[in-house]
């Protein structure tokens, strides 16, 4: 005989997305079922470069846009959140970075010149010279101009490691998912043998999402997914570096994070153009190359002799828009009972929360005291992509 629970909100997907989510209802005294497939974190988020974005990046094409207004405010929340005074208490989890950069190597002043004296980023960017440049630039043949955003880099296993804690009793591993229906309405899910009911069910499964709606017989809303190729370098003469390298057009050329590796090196983890359109049409072997190429004509100093290297294809997975345009904003959608969305990036899961909770405030959506859980089987916590690539 199949289990009949109950809860307020159903979550599903354990990316930060659902965790974000989870661990800010339950602190609004919700009770929450968090579903997860696979495993958690295991989707996009550990495998983001873990930036904390405050929309400076978009604004390089020289406008104050919709992004850099909707951002704004991301670095102060999470911020305050991992100092442990904020929203959610993140304290314990890692700090990369406290800033990113912005690095032009060479003869890019004149753009950068008009980019910082912009409104979109007076007051949140500062030149940086000499020993307070990031380490990996630190060196006499270094030519280039850095500037210092006030954007943080996380480190997204102990991000998601801290938010399972947060999670409590209200995770739950599943192998097979269905709708349950009453009156043709959905009510919860069948997950393995037990019947979950929920005041609204919170569909938050990244690139899942698309399946998960079309079991439920919804074509709405749509789902895009934008490839990236990304590439992963390990070497013990690597030092940290967290800089978008600026190119001639409007997306940096290389975006380098820094992440450290269980054996105590560092792995350089590659994003930008690089990983976009011709680097997602490279394969593997042309991939490796290129990225030998940039960073052998930007860094030339850095020893690679020994370093390793792998790629990662991996898909963002996004409302759908038309040409593919990067979406501003977290994004949700309702519909009776559900709710569906894509964070759009990491750092907008605290916006994809608030919206999540101003549609439950909208519809007087309230906890409701309800039986206690029985012990669920718990999903894993995902490993870091460079510990599975680069063992
Ligand atoms: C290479 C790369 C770099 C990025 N860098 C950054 C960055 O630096 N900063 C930033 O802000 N953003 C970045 N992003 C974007 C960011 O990673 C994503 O926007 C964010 O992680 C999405 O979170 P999510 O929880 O919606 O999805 P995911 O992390 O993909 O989580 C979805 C979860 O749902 C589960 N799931 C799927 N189907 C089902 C199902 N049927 N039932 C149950 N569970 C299911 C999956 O297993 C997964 O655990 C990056 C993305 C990529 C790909």
């Amino acid at each position: 005989m199949s289990q009949s629970l109950s809860t307020d909100i159903l979550i599903v997907g354990g990316g930060i997305a659902g965790l974000w989510l989870n661990a800010r209802l339950r602190q609004l005294g919700y009770s929450t079922v968090l579903v997860e497939s696979a495993s958690l974190g295991g989707g996009q988020s550990l495998k983001s470069q873990g930036i904390i974005h405050g929309g400076a990046k978009y604004a390089l094409h020289g406008a104050l846009t919709g992004a850099s207004e909707a951002i704004a405010d991301m670095p102060r929340r999470w911020r305050e959140a991992v100092a442990g005074n904020g929203e959610l208490d993140l304290s314990g989890v890692r700090l990369l970075s406290e800033a990113h950069y912005l690095w032009s190597p060479g003869t890019l002043a004149g753009n950068l010149t008009s980019f910082f004296a912009s409104k979109a980023v007076r007051g949140r960017v500062d030149q940086v010279k000499g020993d307070q440049l990031p380490p990996a630039l630190q060196h006499p043949k270094f030519k280039g101009k850095v500037y210092r955003l006030a954007e943080l880099v996380l480190d997204v296993s102990s991000l998601i490691t801290r938010l399972a804690e947060l999670a409590g009793d209200s995770l739950l591993a599943a192998r097979e998912i269905a709708p349950l229906r009453e009156g043709g309405d959905v009510i919860g899910l069948q997950i393995d043998g037990r019947e979950i009911r929920a005041q609204r069910i919170v569909l938050s499964a990244g690139a899942g999402n698309a399946e998960l709606l079309a079991s439920l017989g919804l074509e709405q809303p749509r789902q895009q997914l934008r490839p990236l190729h990304m590439v992963l370098v390990k070497g013990p003469s690597l030092k940290p570096l967290y800089a978008h390298c600026l190119g001639g057009g409007p997306k940096p050329r290389i975006t380098v994070t820094s992440h450290p590796a269980a054996d105590g090196q560092w792995v350089w983890y590659l994003g930008g153009d690089i990983a976009e359109a011709d680097g997602v049409a490279r394969d593997e072997a042309a991939q490796i190359r290129a990225a030998q190429k940039e960073l052998g004509d930007l860094l030339p100093w850095v020893d690679l002799s020994s370093a390793r290297w792998a790629t990662l294809r991996v898909d963002r997975a996004e409302p759908a828009q038309s040409g593919l345009v990067r979406p501003d904003n977290a994004f949700l959608a309702d519909q009776g009972r559900l709710l569906v969305g894509w964070p759009t990036k990491l750092a907008l899961s605290p916006d994809f929360a608030d919206r999540v909770i101003a549609a439950l405030q909208r519809d007087g959506i309230q906890p409701l005291a309800g039986e206690p859980l029985p012990a669920l089987p718990r999903p894993p916590l995902a490993r870091p992509v460079w510990e599975e690539l680069l063992p």
